[in-house]
């Protein structure tokens, strides 16, 4: 048991009305060590992903990949709206968006890096469709509750979005979500951060056209792997 907070995760200070600290309930350090942990089994990264930093990507003579780090310095002063970043394989997006989960996760803040893929998975487990009235029902509480989370998190990072070949119904709970990152972002809730090879153009316009209404990056910038190999060589 905390001596601190009596294992509650709260505790007041000992001090005098009218001292501006009076009243107010403090976090206690026991509890903030395990909400760090909880952060960080939520952030969907391994630890080795955990550690990635926007200063790890190289900008060396890549003017695009310089505006795309820039841009998403920007997102971690200020996580909100939507920030998407397209281009070629291998031009450091992924660790853009993990490096911006991170960043985030640093200040505490709720946040997740989670792949196209991996989302319609958790689509897939979390509903099926009536055949006969076409209406979806919950198949699994749990893959129903984690993809709620997604709509809620303040931060979330959608990576490889347009790695999956999504129909119908499927499409239908994607753009659900996407709606509702978007209009988060409309009031200011929260952030939301996507990469993907092809043109944001490729993607049903429905959802472009919600994209391109915040910061759209193109991150033209050939292939980096060469370092990014590097950079894991040097962990
Ligand atoms: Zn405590």
């Amino acid at each position: 048991m905390c001596s601190t907070c009596g294992g509650t995760g709260y505790y007041r200070l000992d001090v005098e009305f009218g001292h501006p600290q009076f009243g107010r309930v403090i976090r206690c350090e026991c509890k903030a060590r395990e909400d760090v942990e909880r952060l960080n089994r939520l952030s969907g990264l391994t630890a080795t992903e955990r550690r990635i930093k926007l200063e790890d990507i190289d900008t060396d003579g890549l003017v695009a990949t310089a505006a795309m780090v820039i841009a998403c310095q920007r997102f971690i002063n200020n996580p909100r709206g939507i920030v998407t970043i397209y281009g070629g394989p291998g031009n450091g997006k992924t660790m853009a968006l993990q490096a911006c989960i991170n960043a985030m996760l640093d200040k505490g803040v709720e946040a997740v890096y989670i792949t196209a893929f991996d989302l319609l998975s958790y689509i897939r487990e979390a509903f099926t469709q009536d055949r006969a009235t076409r209406l979806l029902n919950v198949n699994d509480e749990n893959a129903y509750m984690r993809l709620r989370r997604f709509e809620r998190i303040p931060v979330l990072a959608i990576d490889e979005l347009d790695k999956v070949k999504v129909t119908d119904w499927v499409l239908e709970q994607l753009t659900d979500l996407i709606d509702r990152r978007y209009r988060k972002a409309e009031d200011g809730q929260g952030g939301t951060l996507i990469a993907m090879n092809d043109d944001v153009d490729s993607q049903p316009s429905w959802i472009a056209s919600r994209l391109k209404r915040y910061t759209v990056i193109h991150n033209e910038d050939g292939d980096m792997r060469p370092s990014l190999s590097q950079y894991e060589m040097n962990l």
